[in-house]
This record gives C-alpha cells, sequence and structure tokens, in this order.
C-alpha cells in the first residue's frame, strides 16, 4: 500500500487511528486546518446560483 501523503505539504500523513480523532489524511492538525479554509473559501468564492433565479424561456 503506498504511505499516505498530506496533500497541503506533502509529508507523510498522520496515522489513522481506531476511535480516536487524527489530522489523518493530512499531516498534522495545521494542515487539517489550512485545507478546510481553502475549501471555505472556495465555496465562497463560487458564484451561488439561485434556482428561482433562472427562468425557463418565457
Ligand atoms: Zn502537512
Amino acid at each position: 500500500m503506498p504511505e499516505p501523503r498530506c496533500p497541503i505539504c506533502g509529508k507523510p500523513a498522520a496515522p489513522r487511528e481506531k476511535g480516536r480523532k487524527t489530522a489523518h489524511p493530512f499531516c498534522s492538525e495545521r494542515c487539517r486546518q489550512v485545507d478546510l479554509g481553502r475549501w471555505l473559501s472556495e465555496t465562497y468564492t463560487v458564484p451561488a446560483v439561485d434556482p428561482e433565479d433562472q427562468e425557463e424561456g418565457r
């Protein structure tokens, strides 16, 4: 099995532990927060499409 790598910094990811929250699949809690922040900012920059604004060719 390939060693999991942190998608943020490329270091070996933290091991996954049963019954415990770890930073997996990131290397550390810090990288996990970085990814979370990135994901949130992406969702904010994507223009929200309101279905009610789309008229159906009337
Ligand atoms: Zn990392």
